[in-house]
Formats: structure tokens, C-alpha cells, sequence
């Protein structure tokens, strides 16, 4: 691990923080995003209770996978565990997010699951956005809650019960962008739903976008974050 790619990472965090205040997913100083250091047991994340106005790269915290803190002027923030518990667990996954984002948060609270009714979710879940165990801060029982609802699942993201989404993606940015994404698809489908039931999406039609989204579409598609699923 070069110094150079440790601050590249700090200075990635600072971008992808700021883009969670850009999109009105967090408040005061909650919402946190990491980034496993390649190639190492080690990932870094945002210290607690830092206003996002004053974040810098300098005060990112670098974390073993256990969650100890290996480097940092301040205390990781207090989801530190439940990143941890995923990077070990997950090996494909290089970033995580949690937000307490309103819409996200709101079907989290009714602990029911966003159904798969716009080709946008299609594309980027690939089905429903599923539904997280409830789970108490302070052990395993979140990060374990995010593992298990998420392993096999082509889903990015989990609302867990009664507290708010968290998301994964190969790097930062990509966790960042399933958190932007599933906030705006449970604000679209609420909407929806005010004025009666949304329209299904066939399972055929689902496949097909979500295929053809993580595998042909854009600059460079990398394929589904789905060990399971087929190219
Ligand atoms: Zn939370």
C-alpha cells in the first residue's frame, strides 16, 4: 500500500461524503461512507461526529476489518462494525454506504420491501430492494443483518428494518451511487402508490434490463456485484 494510494482513497471520501450532502440523503452528521484499501485488511471510513461542512481527507480513519482502528486523529463512526463485518464478508464489495435518507428510510420503517415497477430499478437492482433484519447498534448483528439479506441478491442495497438503507459497490462511488439511486426509486414508487397500485414489471422484462444494464451499457460495465449471476 503506497502512501499515495491511502491519500488518493482520503481524498475520493471527502468527493463521495460531499455527494451525500449534494443529494440531500443526510442530516447534521449522520451517514457514513468507507472504502476498502486494496489489497490490504484495511478500509477507511468517516469519523464520527464530524460536520460534513469541515470533513477532509486528513480526518478519514483507517480501520483493520476487525474495525479497530489502525490510524485517526478522532472515533470512527459509529457504523464502523457493520462496514467491517461486510468487507470481511463480502470480498467483491470495496465500499459502503448508510444514510438515513427520507424515502429509503420510510419503506424501512414499514419494513416492506420496494417492488421492482420501473425499468430505472431494473437496471440497477435488478428486482425488489429488500428488506434487512432489525438490529441493535453496538455488534455484529447489523453488518450480519446487510450480509445475509444481500449475498446471492443482485439487490446493492437493503433497507434495514426500522432503521434505513445501507448499499455496497465495487468502490465508494459505487456504494455512493446506490444510495442516491435506491433513495430516488423509493421516492418514485411511493409517489406512485398514492394514487393506486403501480403497474407489475414481468420477471423476463427485469432480466433483460438488468442484464443488459450491468453488462452493455455505459463507458465500462462491469457486471453484476452477484457472484451468482451469469454475465
Ligand atoms: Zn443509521
Amino acid at each position: 500500500m503506497s502512501a499515495a494510494t491511502l491519500e488518493a482513497i482520503r481524498e475520493d471520501l471527502v468527493v463521495q461524503h460531499a455527494t451525500l450532502v449534494r443529494y440531500g440523503l443526510v442530516v447534521w452528521t449522520g451517514g457514513n461512507v468507507s472504502a476498502r484499501v486494496p489489497g490490504e485488511d484495511l478500509f477507511l471510513i468517516k469519523p464520527s461526529g464530524v460536520d460534513y461542512d469541515v470533513l477532509s481527507a486528513a480526518d478519514m480513519i483507517l480501520c483493520d476489518l476487525d474495525g479497530t482502528v489502525v490510524e485517526g486523529a478522532h472515533a470512527p463512526s459509529s457504523d464502523t462494525a457493520a462496514h467491517a463485518y461486510v468487507y470481511r464478508n463480502m470480498p467483491q464489495v470495496g465500499g459502503v454506504v448508510h444514510t438515513h435518507s427520507t424515502y429509503a428510510t420510510a419503506w424501512a420503517a414499514r419494513a416492506e420491501p420496494i417492488p421492482c415497477v420501473l425499468t430505472a430499478m431494473a437496471d440497477e437492482f435488478g428486482g425488489e430492494v429488500p428488506v434487512g433484519p432489525f438490529a441493535i447498534i453496538g455488534d455484529d448483528a447489523i453488518g450480519r443483518g446487510i450480509v445475509d439479506t444481500l449475498t446471492g441478491h443482485r439487490s446493492r442495497a437493503v433497507l434495514m428494518r426500522n432503521h434505513g438503507p445501507f448499499t455496497i459497490g465495487r468502490d465508494a462511488r459505487d456504494a455512493v451511487k446506490a444510495a442516491v439511486m435506491v433513495e430516488d426509486v423509493a421516492r418514485t414508487v411511493h409517489i406512485s402508490r398514492q394514487l393506486g397500485e403501480p403497474a407489475a414489471l414481468s420477471q423476463e422484462a427485469i432480466d433483460a434490463l438488468f442484464n443488459r444494464y450491468q453488462n452493455v451499457y455505459g463507458q465500462a460495465p462491469q457486471g453484476s456485484l452477484n457472484e451468482g449471476e451469469l454475465a
